[in-house]
């Protein structure tokens, strides 16, 4: 393996994808992102670009298959991978919520005590619950989780919110925030002098980028 090179993980298609080229464009580095692409090199900095799904990207960096990733913090938290968050980069903001049908008289947290949550992040839910002492039943499930309530599966979910429109479109209304998100740089703990020379390079471009905007 060549320890004089960065490789960043980034996500193929979805809601990070766009911010995260962007941000590595921005801080001046350049590679060709011809469609379809699982790795591009860049031309101009001693790094390389996988597009991976986002939920294979702390895994990747924790066994230093990738030096660098950009996820989503609930991701990265949910994910308990052992890997050092170098940096908050502050776009994809969203939270994880939990929701009850509408008709559903909440009030606090401890109405949730005995009821089935349905989720794709349970390890933050069962964070969010045990630090509140409620004892709920989790559901794990893996896509669709708004529409577990209306079909029987579930009292309540717990999702990745941003305008909510998707939770009153299937009859639920959020009552608890349990996890506040954005985009954030994480890194493999076993970079070499070379790659964290290049990492603090990196950083310090994307901080001067940040500046630069606000
Ligand atoms: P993949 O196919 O890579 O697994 P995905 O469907 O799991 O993609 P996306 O929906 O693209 O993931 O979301 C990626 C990340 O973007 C989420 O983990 C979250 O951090 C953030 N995110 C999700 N929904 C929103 C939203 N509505 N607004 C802003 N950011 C969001
Ligand atoms: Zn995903």
């Amino acid at each position: 393996m060549n320890d004089n090179i960065l490789r960043i993980a980034i996500q193929k298609s979805g809601r990070l994808s766009e911010d995260s080229l962007k941000l590595i464009k921005e801080c001046g580095i350049r590679f060709d992102n011809g469609a379809g692409k699982l790795k591009t090199d860049a031309t101009n900095f001693p790094a390389q670009i996988l597009f991976l799904r986002d939920d294979d990207i702390p895994g990747y960096v924790e066994d230093g298959v990738a030096h660098l990733g950009i996820v989503g913090e609930n991701v990265s938290e949910e994910s308990n991978r052992d890997v050092d968050t170098v940096h908050k980069l502050g776009f994809s903001k969203c939270r994880l919520s939990i929701g009850v049908l509408r008709e559903h008289d909440y009030n606090n947290v401890s109405d949730l005590e005995g009821k089935s949550i349905a989720t794709t992040y349970p390890r933050l839910l069962e964070k969010y619950l045990s630090s509140n002492n409620v004892k709920a039943q989790i559901h794990e499930i893996s896509g669709s989780v708004e529409i577990a309530p209306s079909i029987g599966l579930a009292d309540a979910v717990c999702d990745i919110v941003s305008s909510g429109s998707t939770l009153l479109s299937n009859g639920l209304k959020e009552v608890e925030t349990i996890f506040r998100s954005e985009a954030v740089m994480i890194a493999s703990k076993h970079l070499s002098e070379v790659q964290k020379d290049l990492l603090d390079q990196l950083l310090f471009r994307i901080k001067s980028v940040q500046v630069a905007k606000n």
